[in-house]
């Protein structure tokens, strides 16, 4: 057996009935520092399965809680395995969200509001306003 497929079988195993990776994708953004900023990841959390993080290293994304077209979701597994992205073959287990005890994210945003009161607890002065 080839080493690259023995890692498959690894991966396999390791990823026995989970599927948690593959069912969202998290895309860098600046950190906020403006208004125009703010009112951007304001409009981000107003929609549904988006949500913007803080990881460890303070960098910021927003990400969107959607499955990939190419995870079959009976089995949870990837049905272009030998020919998935870059992205998906750099991503390791001992990362990952099931086998990491600590969370990826410092701080989390679920909704506008959350984020609004991240802003009020930092005593940055910015009232949001749909009536502009
Ligand atoms: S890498 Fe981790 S989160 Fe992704 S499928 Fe495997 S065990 Fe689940
Ligand atoms: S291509 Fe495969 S490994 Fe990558 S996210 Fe989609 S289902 Fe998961």
């Amino acid at each position: 057996m080839s080493e690259e497929k023995k890692e498959n079988l690894k991966n396999l195993r390791l990823c026995d009935n989970c599927d948690l990776c593959c069912r969202y994708i998290a895309v860098g953004i600046d950190k906020p520092t403006n208004k125009t900023d703010y009112d951007n990841i304001i409009w981000q959390l107003l929609h549904e399965n988006v949500n913007v993080f803080v990881d460890h290293d303070n960098d910021w994304y927003v990400e969107f809680m959607t499955p990939c077209s190419k995870l079959d979701q009976k089995t949870k597994l990837c049905t272009i395995y030998d020919d998935r992205p870059k992205i998906c073959r750099d991503y390791k287990q001992t990362d990952c969200v099931r086998y990491n005890n600590s969370p990826a994210e410092k701080i989390y945003f679920k909704t506008a509001d959350d984020f609004k009161k991240y802003l009020e607890d930092k005593k940055i002065n910015y009232k949001f306003n749909f009536k502009k």
